[in-house]
């Protein structure tokens, strides 16, 4: 759809400013907006193409910070046949995409209102919500607005180590900062033999995890986001650990 054609009540356009490939599916893309779009930690944005004359449009989480001025990182995976993304996949850098003015989702909305430790839990692209609050949360500790200090451990789970999308910022601000802390883990672990983190799905840690950082009914509470089969098992675990309904949240990227 030429830039023209859309309705600019509704939609306003973003060049992509920068393009980092993971693997062949998986890749990082900063984009630049004409018009700064609102938007809190943990929603997403709606990110249009036009496919043989027609908009195809998909939500996709921001990985930015809303205090990052004008710009919007996004990691993508390219499905099989997806009438978005591999089309997407082809776009290089300088190209323009269509965004939907209104960035929507709840997901992380009730954070200020959770007291306690919080327990992140991603697969793959699912870490985005998570890296846009994590930005979030380190310049609010600059500012000196931290409503409540608490620790926060997020786990990050892939079949290979270069599936996982911004590792080596989030493994920094493990180190850097201490009430942070990083937690990768590979499925496929023997396909990386100089692999030394965690092996195994984030869903079989999950409680391990959850156990360390003092999650308990009624004191913390964790945030699922990607994979669908991994949503329904962790949610399965944290709910035979006790764990109240509104200690357990999360975004679930497609349907099981
Ligand atoms: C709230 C929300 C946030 C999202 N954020 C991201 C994000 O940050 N990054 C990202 O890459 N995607 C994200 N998605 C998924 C994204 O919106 C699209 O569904 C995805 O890009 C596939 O679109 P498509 O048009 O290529 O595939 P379609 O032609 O729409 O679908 C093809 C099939 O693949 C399934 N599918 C969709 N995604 C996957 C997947 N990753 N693995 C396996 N099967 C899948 C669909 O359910 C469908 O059956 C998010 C989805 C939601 C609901």
């Amino acid at each position: 759809m030429e830039a023209h054609t859309i309705d600019r009540e509704k939609f306003t356009t973003a060049a992509i400013i920068d393009r980092t490939d993971l693997t062949e599916d998986l890749w990082l893309i900063r984009l630049q907006l004409e018009e700064t779009i609102p938007f809190r930690s943990g929603q997403y944005v709606t990110i249009g193409l036009d496919v043989k004359g027609s908009l195809i449009e998909r939500p996709y989480s921001v990985c930015s910070s809303p205090l990052e001025d004008h710009i919007i990182d996004l990691f993508l995976e390219r499905v099989p046949g997806g009438e978005l993304s591999v089309p997407l996949h082809a776009c290089t850098q300088g190209t323009e995409l269509v965004v939907r003015k209104k960035a929507k989702g709840l997901f992380l909305k009730n954070l200020p209102l959770m007291h306690g430790p919080l327990l992140f839990v991603a697969t793959v692209t699912g870490v985005a919500p998570y890296v846009s609050t994590l930005r979030t949360m380190v310049r609010e500790r600059q500012n000196g607005t931290v409503v409540e200090e608490r620790n926060v451990l997020l786990l990050h789970g892939a079949s290979h180590s270069e599936e996982l999308g911004y590792a080596d910022e989030l493994a920094e601000l493990s180190r850097s900062e201490d009430w942070f802390t990083y937690v990768p883990s590979l499925s496929r672990p023997w396909e990386h033999p100089e692999w030394a983190g965690e092996t195994g799905r984030v869903d079989e840690l999950l409680r391990k995890y959850a156990d360390s950082l003092g999650i308990e009914p009624g004191s913390g509470a964790a945030y699922l986001c990607g994979h669908p089969g991994m949503i329904t098992h962790a949610k399965e675990i944290l709910k035979r650990k006790g764990l109240a309904v509104n200690q357990i949240h999360e975004e679930q990227y497609w349907p099981e």
